[in-house]
């Protein structure tokens, strides 16, 4: 089999999630939004898509060159070709660029033999349990605006099924933001409203000092939270080891920072923290995400998945170490999650009542694109 093709769709739709200034995500008006998705074609008509965009200079002049004319079951070595092609490229080549293509590929394995994506990875379980990962605060009245309103969403999740629930609270340029204080009222509002039964993990500004964050984790603790993630600059490594030996609460990382599985490695061998991180997007696709699972493994370390996805849901079903969970999300009491987007005909992620996500059993990734609406809203 060879790849003849690779081609970008990107189209409209209606969004009523917006972006403030720093890129965070909140209810707003209706508005258009634009969505990108990338199909792999094979000689024998077989595909592989993943959402997401790579621009048309890129395309043409890193990705065609690597990936045309090679056999889509050699995914390794064309991860490694464009690994390669990211040293001097990183600026217009980045992970999530990779991670695309790489999704793509699986997801074109799976079609061709007839297989969901993580049962050609070795299959684990068929579902995982979720938990409500919420949008970042705000100033809505009734949304994320306060610490009780934090606490009244958490109850509302724990009745839809979530067993576990994970704030983002404020960060610039919410007026008054950030600020450790309030982040602490919120995660004490939630704890006092579930009960000390539920896992709560805290996901704050990402560039507090490490006395803020010390403070933070400090106050966590006698909160009973699970973990914590990202409430410094992840490229002060030194900042992480320095935390984590100051806190018994768990540090979940590294996050955003850059570096695939060499820079989890560093922090595994530095103590930089206790649960190792990492979703396809981070770190360049399902290929390197698979590296970083058995690292953890390796290590005896639990590792939380990033974000959700039908790709990160697949990974964590072929994923040996028990106990983590699936990122569902991001949530919010305005918007309705349930609702699949307009190009999708059901939302990737259905949730049973039980808190549970199940992976999809169809081959590949298991898309179920409207494609009446992409065609219909092509740019
Ligand atoms: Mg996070």
């Amino acid at each position: 089999m060879k790849i003849v093709d690779i081609h970008v769709r990107t189209f409209r739709y209606a969004s009523c999630v917006i972006r403030d200034s720093e890129g965070h995500g909140h209810p707003g008006a209706n508005h258009e939004a634009r969505q990108s998705i990338v199909t792999i074609v094979a000689d024998d008509g077989t595909e592989g898509t993943m959402v997401g965009g790579i621009s048309q200079s890129v395309l043409d002049g890193l990705v065609k060159p690597a990936i045309l004319g090679q056999d889509p079951f050699y995914r390794e070595r064309i991860w490694q070709t464009l690994k390669e092609r990211q040293r001097l490229n990183l600026s217009s080549l980045s992970d999530r660029v990779v991670a695309v293509i790489d999704c793509a590929l699986w997801d074109l394995a799976g079609r061709a033999l007839g297989l969901p994506v993580y049962k050609l990875l070795g299959a684990y379980r068929d579902k995982v349990p979720a938990y409500a990962s919420t949008m970042c605060g705000d100033d809505l009245p009734g949304g994320l605006d306060t610490p009780e309103a934090y606490a009244a969403f958490a109850v509302q999740c724990r009745e839809r099924g979530y067993p576990a629930f994970k704030l983002h609270t404020w960060q610039p340029p919410i007026p008054g933001a950030p600020d450790v204080r309030r982040d602490v009222a919120a995660c004490a509002a939630v704890r006092q409203a579930v009960g000390l039964g539920v896992p709560l993990m805290l996901d704050p500004y990402h560039y507090y000092s490490r006395e803020q964050s010390l403070y933070l984790g400090r106050e966590l603790e006698k909160l009973g939270f699970a973990w914590m993630e990202e409430p410094m600059d992840e490229h002060s490594m030194s900042s992480y080891v320095w935390l984590s030996d100051r806190l018994d609460l768990a540090i979940c990382g590294p996050e955003t920072v850059e570096g695939k599985m060499h820079a989890r490695a560093e922090w595994i061998k530095h103590g930089a923290a206790d649960i190792l991180r990492g979703g396809v997007g981070d770190v360049g696709g399902i290929t390197p995400l698979v590296k970083i699972a058995h690292l953890a493994e390796s290590f005896g370390m639990r590792m939380e998945v990033h974000g959700g996805g039908l790709a990160n849901l697949h990974v964590l079903c072929a994923m040996g170490i028990p106990g983590q969970f699936y990122e569902r999300g991001l949530l919010h009491p305005f918007v309705d999650y349930e609702e699949p987007a307009p190009w999708l005909n059901r939302i990737e992620d259905p949730m049973d009542d039980e808190g549970f996500v199940h992976v999809p059993q169809q081959p590949g990734l298991g898309w179920d694109f409207n494609y009446a609406h992409i065609e219909g809203n092509l740019i």
